[in-house]
């Protein structure tokens, strides 16, 4: 029996998916990803998720925003060209924004900037924000504190973080998107854990595709490509690790999802 399952974070206008992005999105509605939102990290990357997710209306949905790793490139068009692109009605969130101290693209306080701006353009929209952070917790919450009861519905998306990270962002009454990265058998152990202690209300699952293969697929793709169609194995991880059934799971998640992102299920295609 195939999962229902909503796909949070899929960068499905990366370049590795030109060639064969129809394809993708079939082989991950066989899988049972009903729908996918389309990560937006850039301007240009924002359009072209949102002239995608009219191409597939009802199932591909896109999020307008400015990776932290683009920060730099935030100049005085940049709101207001995420503002204009954002009503587009396939566009769900704002983001992805944050701070990544990690890779350190674009300088401190770039990002924060970038940061505070696209919060502000989320409270103005009262839009979701889909949100990033790596290596940044205490600058991020700090931030988030400033702006978060003026804010809607929030995500820190692909959380690898600690207990006190999770406590915290749960404080805060944010969801928490887990992708493949619980599959790492070691980068990912303590998060096997750590899944158990969210609320079921507050969890959902995203591949971050192509990025963040499950390392334990097997067989493994030649590529190395992540791709929708494998968040059926990260669900089923993820409720191994929870102890709880893979379809109740996933209809829990994706309701989550869909609550979040305020979506109707999609169609059915039979
Ligand atoms: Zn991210």
């Amino acid at each position: 029996m195939t999962l229902d399952l909503v796909d949070i974070g899929a960068n499905l206008t990366h370049e590795s998916f030109r060639d064969d992005r129809a394809a993708v999105i079939e082989r991950a509605r066989a899988a049972g990803v009903r729908q996918m939102i389309v990560t937006g990290s850039t301007v240009d990357e924002s359009r072209a998720a949102v002239e995608l997710a009219v191409q597939y209306r009802g199932e591909l949905y896109a999020t307008a925003g400015v990776h932290p790793h683009r920060a730099r490139e935030l100049n005085s068009q940049t709101i207001p060209a995420l503002r204009q692109i954002a009503r587009d009605p396939v566009v769900v969130a704002v983001g992805e924004c944050g701070l990544d101290y990690f890779r350190n693209f674009s300088p401190h306080e770039d990002q924060e900037r970038a940061f505070h701006a696209q919060l502000d353009l989320a409270r103005e929209l009262q839009a979701p924000a889909f949100l990033h952070q790596r290596d940044a917790h205490s600058r991020f919450v700090a931030i988030l504190r400033e702006h978060r009861s003026r804010l809607a519905c929030v995500v820190a998306h692909c959380f690898t973080g600690t207990a006190e990270e999770l406590d915290d962002y749960l404080a805060l009454d944010l969801h928490i998107g887990i992708t493949g990265w619980i599959c790492d058998e070691r980068r990912g152990a303590h998060l096997r854990e750590l899944v158990r202690r969210i609320p079921l209300e507050r969890l959902m699952v995203e591949t971050d595709s192509p990025y963040l293969l499950p390392r334990d697929l097997d067989p493994k793709p030649k590529t190395r490509r992540n791709e929708p169609m494998y968040l059926a194995h990260v669900l089923r991880v993820v409720a191994a690790c929870r102890g709880e059934d893979p379809q109740s799971l996933a209809a829990a998640t994706s309701a989550t999802a869909r609550r979040f992102f305020r979506i109707e299920p999609a169609q059915s295609r039979a």
